[in-house]
């Protein structure tokens, strides 16, 4: 057994590849030694032969389990030659039963073989239809919060971020101002260049705000070729600032697509509190939005701007 042992460490080492059918061969060996050892005291001991079939077993392949037969059938067959004792105590109705049993053996071994493959297979279907379940809920979950053009968050999603940010400010006084933005002139575009051109555009814009924004903010395609912002934790002037450099950023932009022209937006952007409320804030930044256009597009204007327009004016006046 020593012996054997030493042979099974020593073939599995430089053979894994093989692993399995040494380690058939092993309970083979090991069968051989018990008969060997103790063949001859004890009757019936030749039934420690089935050890190999067991043991292909645990591989569930049809091709270790007809080895581990063929392998068990011809042992008992040369044990049969070689021992003297096992010849007296086997008759032929002993020959045929030893025969029909490790033939049971392996038939009822492929029995279970076969269940474990059905439900190997039931097994892989439930995984893989957990899986198609998991990915149809992202890809829901993506299609029902994303715009699906400019990858931006849609209209809900932006309601839900303002609905949260607004109690976040009135529980822990966060800075939060919303920004609503509007391409200008983006209907000539359109109709000079085409929609697909059109659609560029929005999506070229969605990256530069997406890429102009901190984590913390929240970019959101409004609808059409309006988009919001929700910024976070900045004073107003810093936030001001910073939609400046987003309408400097796509002034200089320069489409292939538009001849090499470039596009401009126009912002407006107000600042929350508890006592304006969310509708009014939204109503409060389109408004500024408006001043804007009217204003000859292409400019920011927020509580800031404003600030600063009528200091001009009284320098002026006075
Ligand atoms: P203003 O400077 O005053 O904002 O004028 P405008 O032309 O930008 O605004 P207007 O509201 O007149 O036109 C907006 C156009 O945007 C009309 C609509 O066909 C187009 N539009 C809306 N959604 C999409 C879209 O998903 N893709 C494209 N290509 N166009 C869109
Ligand atoms: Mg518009
Ligand atoms: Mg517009």
């Amino acid at each position: 057994m020593f012996i054997a042992l030493l042979l099974a460490e020593g073939l599995i080492r430089y053979m894994k590849q093989y692993f399995d059918y040494v380690l058939i061969t092993m309970g083979y060996a090991f069968a051989l030694v018990i008969m060997f050892a103790f063949g001859e005291d004890i009757n019936g001991l030749y039934m420690s032969l089935d050890i190999p079939i067991i043991v292909s077993l645990f591989y569930f392949s049809k091709k270790r389990l007809w080895f581990s037969m063929l392998l068990t059938l011809e042992s008992y067959f040369v044990l049969l030659c070689f021992i003297d004792s096992l010849k007296d105590q086997v008759n032929l109705y002993d020959l045929i039963t030893v025969t029909g049993m490790i033939s049971g053996s392996g038939v009822i071994g492929f029995a279970i073989l076969k269940r474990g493959n059905e439900l190997q297979q039931s097994l892989e279907r439930a995984v893989s239809s957990e899986m198609d379940a998991f990915v149809d809920s992202i890809a829901t979950q993506n299609a029902s919060k994303y715009d699906h053009l400019t990858n931006l968050y849609n209209h809900i999603t932006y309601q839900e971020y303002l609905t949260a940010l607004t109690r976040q400010h009135d529980a822990y006084a966060m800075p939060l101002q919303l920004a609503a933005l509007d391409i200008d002139n983006f209907k000539s575009i359109n109709d000079r260049f085409g929609h697909h051109v059109g659609d560029i555009v929005l999506q070229e814009t969605a990256l530069l705000l997406k890429s102009s924004i901190s984590s913390e903010d929240v970019a959101a395609r409004y609808g059409g070729e309006e988009f919001v912002l929700l910024l976070t934790g900045k004073t107003i002037k810093q936030s001001h600032e910073l939609l400046e450099r987003i309408r400097e950023r796509l002034a200089m932009t320069v489409f292939p697509e538009l001849d090499h022209e470039s596009v401009t937006i126009s912002i407006g952007m107000a600042e929350y509190t508890t006592e304006l409320g969310k509708e009014t804030l939204f109503k409060l930044a389109d408004g500024y939005l408006y001043e804007a256009k009217r204003a000859g597009k292409n400019q920011v204007v927020s509580p800031i701007r404003r600030r600063d327009e009528s200091a001009a004016e009284i320098t002026q006046c006075s």
